[in-house]
């Protein structure tokens, strides 16, 4: 069989500890025998981000503008704990913070749902993509402890001298303070980033704020929907036959409970952060979501949401037997090859993508999984496999799948 060819590169963002140990396996054995891959290699490993005090990780997302996908393998966010480890000349950032700043993008979570591993929430059938505001509010706040009796107020100063002030409250006694913030522009980002992704998927878009209690805040973004999408978006809505449905968070929540997923659930920061884990783990597993970043411009990130698992990477260097579910970092290349097969026009890499996915959920649902699975699937005696037979029984039913024709 001759190989697939490719016209333009995915830039390839190589990562750390577990996960940089899959990377490689994955590439080995299910994609370089089958695709002439072209990618633009960025070595994210923390000890390179180090050396090139973290110039790879801007490099690799200016590339990443220049050629529109990119695939990322999990990377570590140093701590205290990692500056000792790795000797570090300072801390450097989340890579994951820096490519989402130079990208202004928002990051898209969603569960991979297959047989045998089934959500606590029993009528949920379809995905629920989860669509998080990646800038301001309580990230960006600032906080007093009010030591005592006084006043506190919100003062904005205009470039021009105009002040506008409104009074928080006349403490009596001591409390706490906290101011934040968000920009129109990054609302319309996130806005955009969000029914670009629903016509690209075809789903509707659910989104919700607390715009009742905060009139101006939460409204502002209410507002920004409204008008983007009445202005750009309700057309091309109507054409692909999704919606775009505004409600109150406290009914999304109500109202995601009972749905049967299918659609994007838009969130503001802190709503994001915390409603993406609930759902991740009431679909099973972390290892089984994906992650895509997608800039407003239409440049496209992909990578798993977990970590670089740590303590099976740790198990891995003292020799022992690991079973790493490798599904999310596989899902990550698939994704990232189908994009590129869609923008070159390249059929037979999107076709790729859609077999090497069919033939990683037949794996599990054929019940040869990995551990973190096995522990809660519902098919009966699974075969737990380690990470590398794993993937190698993946590429065993690839294989099956790509002499099919
Ligand atoms: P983690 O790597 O996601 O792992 C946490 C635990 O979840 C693991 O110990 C493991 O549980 C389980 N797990 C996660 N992914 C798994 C997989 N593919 N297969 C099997 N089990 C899996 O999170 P962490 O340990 O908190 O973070 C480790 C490093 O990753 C940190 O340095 C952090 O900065 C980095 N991180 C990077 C990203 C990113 O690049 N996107 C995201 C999050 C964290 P058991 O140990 O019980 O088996
Ligand atoms: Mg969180």
């Amino acid at each position: 069989m001759d190989k697939i060819k490719m016209t333009t590169p995915l830039v390839e963002m190589d990562g750390d500890e577990m996960t940089r140990i899959l990377w490689k396996m994955i590439k080995d054995e299910l994609l370089l025998p089958f695709i002439d891959l072209k990618t633009e290699y960025y070595d994210l490993g923390l000890e390179y981000r180090n050396e090139t005090n973290d110039q790879v990780t801007f490099d690799s997302a200016e590339a990443t503008k220049k050629y529109g996908v990119a695939v990322k393998c999990a990377t570590i966010t140093p701590n205290a704990a990692r500056m000792t480890e790795y000797n570090l000349k300072e801390m450097w950032k989340s890579p994951n913070g820096t490519i989402r700043a130079a990208l202004d993008g928002t990051v898209f979570r969603a569960p991979i749902v297959v047989k045998g591993i089934e959500p606590c929430v029993k009528n949920w059938v379809k995905p629920i993509t989860l669509a998080r505001h990646a800038y301001g509010d309580v990230y960006k706040n600032s906080e007093i402890r009010v030591p005592g009796a006084g006043r506190a107020e919100l003062v904005f100063t205009g470039e021009d001298g105009t002040e506008v002030r409104e009074t928080i409250h006349e403490f009596k006694g001591p409390g706490v303070i906290q101011g934040m913030h968000n920009l129109d522009s990054s609302i319309e980002s996130f806005a955009r980033a969000c029914f670009n992704y629903a016509l690209d998927t075809k789903q509707s878009v659910w989104f919700a704020t607390k715009d009742t209690i905060s009139k101006k805040y939460d409204h502002r973004f209410k507002d920004i929907f409204q008008e983007i999408y009445d202005a750009e978006y309700d057309e091309k809505f109507k054409a692909a036959g999704i919606e775009y449905f505004y409600t109150l968070i406290d009914d999304a929540v109500a109202r995601v409970m009972k749905a049967e997923g299918g659609f994007i659930w838009a969130c503001k920061n802190y709503d994001g952060d915390v409603m993406s884990d609930m759902v991740s783990s009431a679909f099973g597993s972390l290892a089984m979501m994906t992650s895509v970043l997608v800039s407003p411009s239409g440049v496209y990130e992909y990578e798993a949401a977990h970590g670089t698992v740590q303590r099976h990477y740790y198990k891995h260097l003292k020799g022992e037997e690991t079973s790493t579910n490798s599904v999310a970092t596989i899902f990550a290349w698939t994704g990232a090859l189908r994009k590129r097969g869609e923008l070159d026009n390249i059929p037979e890499l999107m076709e790729f993508a859609d077999k090497l996915e069919k033939a990683t959920l037949e794996t599990i649902e054929s019940g040869k999984m990995t551990k973190d699975l096995a522990l809660i699937t519902t098919i009966e005696n699974p075969t737990v496999l380690n990470s590398e037979n794993f993937i190698k029984e993946i590429r065993k039913n690839l294989e099956e799948r790509l002499n099919e024709k």
